[in-house]
């Protein structure tokens, strides 16, 4: 069964201004576009302002006609961003698959990792702490087995709070909701609902499918899927996100990849350049991924967490090779990504696994230091894998230099 969590700071560019300007913590305060001048509009305002009823899009006069002595700040976009991305960072740490929903939300497809953190839940609350801990602010989770119940989820109990959605619970959590507080369903959507007597997600849930669809076209068939947790929505891959915390690489094939060999041969080679780049920042991964694209284009990934963190090529190869054979169907390919996450600093003492062999760990990462002293002296290919002679499948002319956390 799928897991993903939704993750929604609250009161985000309000909660960000009390903490810039801690003076404001007691007041209601909003964000506004150009306060000064009185048409100004609302963005954002503090869990104090919300409760004299000020909401976001009210003018700076009817904002300050509900609260009165209400204070009004610019917005630092450029602030905002910083702190969003450590948000994703932090999101990182659990998986590699975290899409952006603006700068303060997103959800997480953590269920490949979960069995590694305890829960769902434990995750979303592991989350919560360490963005108060670290960015000093709160966030609502959701947690559950659809993307839109997660989201629903988020919703339901904040600031500062989990809640868990389950198939055995979400007829009881999610269907007494009105139908507008899912997401896609706008004011305009809600009103023709409401002429067919549907006005709570449960009622979306028991209506008729052709009715809906005669009504909605094919969205409210969706829509109905959703409000039943049939939907079957994924997180995108956020090893193609902005600014995560990542390092990874991928690369379009000079010609398409038919064998097996020709996906171990790229794989070996963009686990070399993810290598040196987590070498170059100090970093260490416990969280591998690999995506490939098929020369339809169709795209597939998987990641996986590590039992210890690792960075010597072959140690990623290895992994993104067992990944490989899981997911490859034999089609040809066109393209392969190599990620990794959960990044550590190569610095902080390693756990030692009775399992896994650190000796041979430590072999691996003494040959990646060979292997690049030799170049450095001899040139780039001074020394090449027997695993990389075939070379008509990638040049490595252009590769330049990455920063971590970019892409
Ligand atoms: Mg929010």
């Amino acid at each position: 069964m799928s897991l993903f969590i939704h993750l929604d700071m609250n009161n985000f560019y309000a909660s960000v201004e009390c903490q810039l300007n801690p003076s404001l913590r007691d007041k209601p305060v909003a964000v506004a576009g150009s306060p000064e001048k009185r048409h100004g509009v609302v963005l954002a305002k503090n869990e104090i302002a919300k409760k004299f009823g000020v909401k976001t899009g009210d003018t700076v006069l009817e904002a300050e006609a509900k609260a009165p002595g209400i204070v009004f700040v610019p917005p630092h976009f450029d602030i905002y961003d910083k702190i969003s991305k450590k948000m994703f960072g932090i999101c990182n740490r659990y998986t590699c698959f975290v899409e952006p929903f603006g700068p303060d939300e997103c959800w997480l497809d953590c269920t490949e990792t979960v069995h590694l953190f305890g829960s769902g839940e434990d995750i979303a609350n592991g989350l919560r702490a360490s963005i108060k801990e670290e960015l000093e602010l709160t966030a609502s989770a959701g947690v559950s087995f659809t993307k839109m119940f997660a989201k629903l989820g988020s919703d339901i109990k904040k600031p500062d709070a989990t809640t868990v959605i389950t198939r055995e619970n979400y007829k009881e959590k999610v269907w007494g909701l009105a139908v507008g507080d899912l997401c896609g369903v706008g004011n305009k959507t809600a009103e023709k609902l409401k002429k067919l007597n549907i006005l709570t997600i449960g009622d979306l849930a028991r209506a008729d499918e052709r009715v809906l669809k005669k009504l909605l076209g094919k969205p409210g068939v969706d829509l109905r899927r959703i409000a039943r947790g049939e939907e079957e929505g994924q997180v995108r891959e956020a090893v193609c996100s902005r600014d995560v915390k990542s390092v990874s690489h991928g690369l379009t094939a000079l010609r398409d990849l038919v064998t097996r060999e020709d996906g171990v041969t790229l794989i070996g080679y963009l686990s070399e350049l993810v290598a040196a780049r987590l070498k170059k920042y100090s970093f260490k991964a416990s969280g591998i991924y690999l995506g490939i694209r098929y020369s339809d284009l169709t795209r597939y990934g998987k990641q996986l967490a590590l039992p210890s963190p690792i960075c010597s090529s072959s140690d990623i190869s290895d992994s993104a090779i067992a990944l490989f054979d899981e997911i490859w169907n034999g089609q040809p390919l066109r393209s392969i990504d190599v990620g990794t996450f959960a990044l550590s600093s190569a610095a902080q003492p390693v756990q030692l696994s009775m399992f896994d062999g650190t000796s041979k760990t430590e072999s691996r990462e003494k040959l990646d230091e060979i292997i690049a002293g030799l170049r450095m002296r001899y040139g780039k290919n001074a020394v090449i894998r027997a695993s990389q002679m075939n070379e008509d499948i990638y040049t490595d002319k252009d590769v330049g230099d990455f920063l971590p956390f970019k892409r």
